[in-house]
């Protein structure tokens, strides 16, 4: 007897994307690439592996990604690999490697996958897809504007814009952010026993990651830490108030958040994030800010830079939500228009000759040949749970007399009979 084999299962944390969900992440996709090639932003495809030392140089050594979270591991040569966990730092390498940032400006988008060795819960994947924008060379505040509002349009195209909310902070320039850091660090010092354990870890490692702790225990504590306000330059206080001034003009409604600081290092000036309470604690749907620093970091000449990343997954979440609300049909987009039906593999044979020249007549219909076995009744069950309109029958005397026969799937009308040569105007009118 043949040893019975246990089935292998996916990775914990990497989730397959099937059929029924497909629709929303072709939405998704479909929707931001054509509002970016609007505004003239350029997609790039960059590989999936890269140097470690790129990711620990340029997100930092001391953030959650770095030092617990990257997929790591040695080549075959012995050389120090990583999966992507993000997209800034690989898109300023390549950027760089292909002397295409200094002395222009530039607008560039991708998207993919990313890998984080996370805890994984709804919302939160070991595997997940973000959809990238980045700007280079760019100084002043006019470019952040920019990255917001087409984020905002994104989101209104897709029906979201009211399940979502914009946060924004500054961090100031590198020397106020060190000074404010001190000032926090001194804070929390006369508070040590309040601190959770994270948090007395990054009192050393990165004091300003305790303001984005979530632990409701300590939210007292955080609310009266010392505000990054106070720190700021008159130069870096501008920068900000005209941000604010162009979304106020292009009615982009945002909230000020003094304790967002993001996670990774190379952030300075404004930070931003998109996020919603429909998700429970995975609440950050876009995220992004200002990283003059991070193009010298990884060997580059100082270039002001601007980016944010979206996560694809907690946008279909939001997506679904939105349609479960509305009871459509998450697969809605992907309906069948045409269902061929026939009578036995010789119909077949015969109609799908025919059935290629109506695609090439009507490229962009949805037209389906129902290609397996069975029973014609069997293959109008699939028509109507296909979404089809028209199903369209091949049997034994339409292809003796060169016909085909038709029937409404969503309207209780008689079935038509008509020649294969008026086959595509009939669908020309009747679709
Ligand atoms: P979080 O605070 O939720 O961990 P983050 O600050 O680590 O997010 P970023 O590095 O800024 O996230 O990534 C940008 C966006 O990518 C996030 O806002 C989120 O939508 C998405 N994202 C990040 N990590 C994951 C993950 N493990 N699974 C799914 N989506 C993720
Ligand atoms: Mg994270």
């Amino acid at each position: 007897m043949a040893q019975s084999k246990q089935a292998i299962t996916a990775i914990r944390g990497m989730k397959d994307i099937l059929p029924d969900e497909i629709g929303d992440w072709q939405q998704i996709e479909h929707t931001l690439k054509s509002i970016l090639t609007g505004y003239g932003y350029q997609e790039v495809r960059l590989p999936i592996l890269e140097k470690t030392a790129l990711f620990s140089r340029g997100i930092g050594e001391v953030t959650d990604i770095i030092e617990k979270e990257m997929y790591t591991f040695q080549d075959r040569n012995a050389e120090s690999l990583s999966l992507r966990p993000e997209g800034t730092a690989q898109c300023v390498r390549a950027m760089l490697e292909h002397g295409l940032i200094h002395n222009q400006s530039q607008k560039i988008w991708y998207s993919g996958p990313m890998f984080r060795y996370e805890r994984p819960q709804k919302g939160r994947y070991r595997q997940f897809y973000q959809a990238g924008i980045e700007s280079y060379g760019i100084k002043g505040p006019d470019i952040e504007a920019e990255q917001l509002l087409i984020i905002a349009r994104f989101f209104k195209a897709l029906g979201l814009e009211h399940n979502i909310k914009l946060q924004l902070n500054t961090l100031g320039c590198f020397s106020a952010r060190m000074t404010y850091q001190k000032a926090l660090v001194q804070y929390f010092n006369t508070r040590v026993d309040d601190l959770d354990e994270d948090s007395r870890r990054r009192l050393i490692s990165n004091p300003l990651r305790i303001l984005d702790s979530k632990n409701p225990q300590m939210q007292s504590l955080l609310a009266g830490a010392p505000n990054i306000v106070a720190y700021l330059s008159s130069e870096s206080l501008m920068h900000f108030e005209r941000l604010q001034k162009i979304l106020l003009a292009a009615d982009l409604e945002f909230e000020i958040e003094p304790r967002l600081v993001r996670g990774l290092d190379y952030y300075t000036e404004t930070v931003f994030e998109w996020v919603t309470n429909a998700l429970g604690a995975q609440g950050t749907v876009c995220a992004g800010g200002r990283y003059d620093g991070l193009v010298e970091q990884l060997g580059g000449k100082a270039t002001p830079a601007v980016g944010c990343a979206i996560g694809i997954e907690r946008t279909v979440a939001l997506l679904a939500l939105k349609k479960e609300a509305s009871l459509v049909k998450s697969n809605l987009g992907s309906l069948a228009e045409v269902y061929c039906l026939f009578l036995n593999s010789e119909a077949r044979l015969k109609a799908l000759p025919l059935i290629e020249k109506v695609r090439d007549a009507l490229p962009h219909i949805k037209l389906i040949a129902d290609l397996a076995e069975g029973s014609v009744k069997s293959q109008f069950k699939r028509a109507d749970k296909s979404g089809a309109k028209w199903a369209v029958i091949f049997g034994e005397d339409e292809l003796k007399n060169n016909t085909l026969s038709l029937k409404n799937l969503r309207e209780d009308k008689p079935q038509v009979m008509i020649n294969q040569k008026d086959w595509v105007d009939f669908l020309v009118k009747n679709l």
